[in-house]
């Protein structure tokens, strides 16, 4: 129930089971231990702007998740959060024209 924790960073498309992962690795506590990592290494200042107070936790790729390298992870405000996402925090994400990634069955 921690109001930092953006469920944003979508995962990649047509993986059915991210979901239930990314739900699960969320409230893991490895997740937190890292999280408070990342928001410690940019001394919890937003590493997009630089100004505000990083709040949210973004995912560069989630090529390793679940055992993400720290420079694979940013701290960011929440203005830039929505920025880095194209969408205001909480609406839920689109599925656009840009559907390239096979989705599997
Ligand atoms: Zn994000
Ligand atoms: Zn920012």
């Amino acid at each position: 129930m921690s109001p930092t924790d953006s469920p944003l960073c979508p995962p990649p498309r047509g993986d059915v089971n991210f979901w239930a992962r990314y739900r699960v690795y969320m409230e893991s506590a490895e997740w937190q231990a890292k999280r408070r990592r990342v928001l410690g290494r940019a001394h919890y200042l937003c590493e997009g702007c630089g100004t505000r107070k990083a709040e949210h936790v973004h995912h560069l790729t989630y090529v390793h998740f679940g055992n993400e390298f720290l420079w694979e992870l940013v701290a960011v405000c929440e203005p830039c959060h929505e920025r880095l996402h194209g969408r205001p925090i909480g609406a839920r994400p689109r599925t656009g024209s840009n559907s390239l990634r096979v989705s599997r069955a």
